[in-house]
């Protein structure tokens, strides 16, 4: 073997640098069932089927190219195997396969990086190493934007994007005449409801899909979720389809009720493209120029296509950069000293709370909850709790389609749980059970009163609200874009404030895991 061509479960673009130049009669290609991901604890089960089937979906078409693949299945070692890293697999195959060169290129998780290039380094291989194209910004750019700043604000890191590549930029000033629309995307339902709401495609699995759900049926059926409810893409094919349907039905109202939550609609005009994405069965620049002449051709608003742009371009690869500046350090942060393991109904869906209950149905069913059910539903919840960040991110790991560890640790630890103390966003995300009532439908179906904080109807939200105020009063009440929410706290009269600490403590003990 001349060229040993490691591709990662999260590498699977048929673009990459990784599979540019293969040679048929000296390379290999190499690729793992990623053993850490399937035997994560509480795996969500069609995160299994994602995982595997996009593998092996590319491991087949490069065989069916004439390409040689060295590829190990799940099946391949006994179900009660020991987890061994990547890089133990791919040192024992270095081992017996004699590469004079191993391919690399820049891994998705820090740590699965390190032990990577360790592994080849020992080995004493030649290594050639790439840089991953996938993404807009490089990690260097990225450096080179973030030194010397006294804070990192995405949206100035998203408008120097934005000018790089004129996207939505008129003579260097952004078109429509602001960099965002988000006073135009914060639209709730009303009490009409969402109407009919245009469908989501499907993608019945073929035979290899059907392969891999058995596969995990009979492996994993006590994981979460149902392998059997699969509908993903799994090839960039699929994926583009899913990109188009998204930007002909569902782009043009996107915007405007990006925030809105409804019961019982966990997908409502959500892309649900991020999966593919971070699985690089998708290129973000396509998701971008499709929107971008989506808006040229005046077949979706500019608060929508921007809304869009702006997760993709600006917030994706903001918390890509984020992470690679700020690992390994990161994964340990806990600003707020938080330490609870997180309740049982965040694997199972069984609570009373009809807003977490609803979030919960959903993520079960798709390995998906749109980005406001996920910030202020489940990791608000979360964090009012107290659950750990890296606990958090974890269970955000094991549970959705579309995390990975670049993705998951800046989002979940970050900006969800505030574990960072400030590096992606200013302030934590803190709201009372009034919030979910405003955006959603869910209290008006719920046995609790988000006004309420204390009692026998007590919102659970509300409760831990004024309970996280008063915890963490010393740490954050000089932070100025909490100002008023600790100067409505202060208006509280001590017993008020004492009624609320032991409801919250009774909460917390009704809460706790049983199996932490
Ligand atoms: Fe959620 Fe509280 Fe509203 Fe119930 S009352 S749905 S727990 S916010």
């Amino acid at each position: 073997v001349n060229r040993l061509v490691v591709v990662l479960n999260d590498q699977l673009d048929r673009d990459s640098p990784l599979l540019a130049d293969l040679d048929a009669s000296r390379d290999l290609v190499w690729m793992v069932e990623a053993p850490a991901e399937t035997r994560r604890p509480g795996a969500h089960q069609q995160r299994l089927v994602l995982l595997l089937s996009a593998m092996r979906h590319l491991r087949d078409e490069l065989q069916a190219g004439g390409m040689r693949v060295h590829y190990r299945a799940l099946d391949d070692a006994p179900a009660d195997a020991p987890a061994q890293p990547v890089a133990s697999y791919l040192a024992a195959d270095i081992a017996e396969l004699a590469p004079n060169t191993v391919v690399l290129m820049e891994a998705g998780d820090w740590a699965v990086e390190q032990s990577l290039l360790e592994t080849v380094r020992e080995a004493g291989c030649e290594l050639e190493w790439h840089e991953d194209t996938h993404f807009l910004a490089t990690r260097g750019a990225f450096q080179r934007w973030a030194e010397g700043r006294k804070s990192l604000t995405m949206e100035y890191f998203y408008r120097g994007m934005r000018k790089r590549d004129h996207i939505l930029v008129a003579d260097g000033k952004p078109v429509g005449g602001a960099w965002n629309f988000d006073q135009d995307n914060r639209a709730a339902f009303g009490a009409a409801g969402p109407g009919a709401l245009p469908a989501h495609p499907t993608f019945p699995p073929d035979r290899i899909t059907e392969r891999v759900i058995e596969a995990i049926v009979d492996g994993h059926g006590d994981h979460p979720g149902d392998a059997r409810q699969f509908n993903q893409p799994v090839t960039p094919a699929q994926a583009r389809l899913a990109l188009d349907d998204f930007i002909a039905y569902r782009l043009p109202s996107f915007g405007t009720f990006q925030d809105a939550i409804w019961l019982g609609d966990p997908l409502l005009y959500h892309a649900r493209l991020s999966a593919a994405l971070n699985l690089h069965l998708l290129d973000p620049r396509d998701c971008i120029n499709a929107a971008v002449t989506a808006w040229e051709r005046g077949d979706a608003p500019l608060n929508a296509v921007e809304g869009f742009v702006r997760q993709i371009l600006g917030w994706r690869e903001f918390i890509r950069g984020v992470y690679w500046l700020r690992m390994p350090e990161y994964a340990q942060m806990n600003a707020l000293g938080h330490d609870a393991a997180l309740p049982d109904f965040y694997w199972d869906g069984q609570t009373d709370m009809a807003c977490m209950a609803d979030a919960m149905a959903g993520l079960l069913r798709h390995g998906y909850a749109h980005h406001i059910q996920r910030l202020m539903v489940l990791g608000l919840f979360a964090q009012l709790y107290g659950a750990h960040p890296y606990a958090f991110h974890e269970w955000h790991m094991a549970m959705y389609l579309d995390a990975a560890d670049w993705v998951s640790l800046p989002n979940a630890l970050g900006m969800s749980q505030f574990g960072d103390g400030g590096v992606v966003g200013t302030k934590p995300y803190c709201a009372s059970g009034a919030y979910i009532d405003r955006m959603s439908n869910a209290c008006s179906s719920c046995r609790y009163n988000p006004r309420q904080a204390t009692g026998e109807h007590a919102c659970p939200f509300t409760t831990l609200y004024w309970d996280f105020l008063d915890r963490h009063e010393a740490q954050l009440s000089g932070n100025r874009r909490l100002q008023f929410q600790f100067k409505n706290l202060q208006r509280k009269s001590d017993a008020d404030r004492a009624a609320i600490r032991e409801q919250a403590a009774a909460l917390r003990s009704r809460m706790t895991p049983t199996h932490a």
